[in-house]
């Protein structure tokens, strides 16, 4: 028993090697499928026929093949993950409603939808229904069936637990402790998991490029709220509920702006919209925040403003990058990750933050451990969260699915919500 224990193990592995080397790479020959796994030549062949025969992988076309090397004049044949092995959903919850897209097994966006849906005044009992309903309309559009749907994600802004499957606390919502994956997932049969949106950043970069995120390396989203990916060892740390690495949360200054999540002086009620805003107009510190969206034109005027030398605007900006480099420096002296990527539309005002950021960084952390770190800005892109929502969704298909065999026994979907 114990024997056949093993070999099972040995076998999920390498399958799930396989996959991984396919994610990262794209379509690849076997001979390069060895390279990227370490697998044995025999080890390819045998588990890529496996894979072949459960559906998952499939040999790409004559004609469709990437730069494939050749031999003999003809190209060497490719192997790619099967698109229609399984799909994925991915739902983005925000203040503004939601937003979905149904992909394929390779990532592949095949539909999209966006509900107005009010988060905000939203029953808290009815709303995973209501999202459920969503969901439905968006694969009765797609005439992609309920069975063929191997996961759900959802990207929530704010506090998520993904044991329990509930927003814990979002400025999305009025209320706390929000039910979303049990709702979806009886109304839907399929499986759901939850997490904050940074942390969805973060899946998409590893996606993106393992080579460069894969090690030790944090993802700071700035914008409607301040939050964190934390990538350890090339996975993204969720903690024991799934609500690690709240930067945003993190304190300041004690005693200082009023923040969203009720306490006072977090990094996020310097660095927010809503916190450069109040800042900017000269409202006490003790202002609630708005709950309110802020439209994007409000926070392009003011970053306007503080370039032509508003004294104020400018401030508002100083202040978040001081907030910003505190924070990161706190960061540094405890994880010295290798790559601090920030991200979202406040990325827009890098040139007003980052000298006050800089400063910080000086005066909060060592040279010694502060040089070893690289800070980048990378591209706006709302669409990351989605992007990296279905990366996070496809990944945990291949470790707790095609690892195991091929995607549409129903009793794996009950496996996996357990
Ligand atoms: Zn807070």
């Amino acid at each position: 028993m114990r024997e056949k224990a093993d070999t099972d193990l040995v076998r999920r592995q390498n399958r799930l090697l396989l996959l991984e080397a396919l994610r990262q790479h794209g379509p690849l020959a076997r001979v390069e499928m060895g390279r990227h796994s370490g697998l044995s030549p025999a080890s390819i062949t045998s588990i890529s026929s496996q894979l072949i025969a459960d559906g998952i992988l499939q040999e790409v076309p004559d004609g469709q093949q990437h730069a494939a090397p050749m031999r003999r004049g003809r190209p060497i044949t490719q192997l790619d993950i099967n698109p229609r092995a399984a799909h994925v959903v991915a739902v983005k919850i925000s203040i503004d409603g939601i937003e979905m897209a149904l992909a394929d097994g390779r990532g592949g966006i095949l539909a999209r939808g966006t509900s107005r849906i009010s988060t905000y005044g939203a029953e808290p009992q009815a709303f995973g229904a209501r999202v459920a309903e969503e969901i439905a309309a968006l694969l009765a559009r797609a005439r992609v069936p309920a069975k063929r749907v191997a996961r759900i994600g959802f990207a929530v802004q704010g506090v998520a637990d993904s044991k329990a499957g509930t927003v814990v606390w979002s400025p999305a919502f009025r209320t706390r402790n929000i039910p979303v994956s049990a709702a979806v997932q009886d109304r839907l049969g399929i499986a759901c998991s939850i997490g904050n949106d940074a942390n969805m950043i973060a899946e998409g970069l590893i996606g993106s490029d393992r080579a460069r995120y894969g090690g030790t390396a944090a993802v700071v989203f700035m914008g409607y709220g301040v939050g964190m990916g934390l990538i350890l060892n090339g996975q993204v740390y969720h903690g024991p509920t799934g609500a690690a690495a709240e930067f945003g949360h993190m304190n300041h200054r004690p005693g200082g702006p009023m923040c969203r999540c009720g306490r006072r002086g977090c990094v996020e009620a310097y660095v927010a919209d809503y916190s450069l805003l109040r800042w900017a107009s000269g409202a006490a510190e003790t202002q609630a925040p708005s709950f309110n969206a802020i439209p994007e034109q409000e926070m392009l005027a003011l970053e306007q403003a503080a370039r032509a030398g508003d004294p104020r605007a400018k401030g508002a900006y100083a202040a978040a990058g001081e907030a910003l480099g505190f924070g990161l420096a706190r960061l540094i002296a405890i994880l010295t990750p290798s790559r601090i990527v920030l991200a979202g539309p406040g990325t827009r005002a890098m040139e007003l933050i980052a000298p006050h950021l800089r400063k910080a960084l000086e005066e909060g952390v060592v040279d010694e451990l502060r040089r070893n770190v690289e800070i980048e800005t990378v591209p706006i892109g709302m669409d990351m969260i989605i992007k990296g929502t279905i990366d996070g969704a496809l990944r945990h298909v291949d470790r707790e699915i095609f690892a195991h065999g091929p995607f549409g026994r129903r009793a794996r979907v009950a496996e996996s919500i357990a």
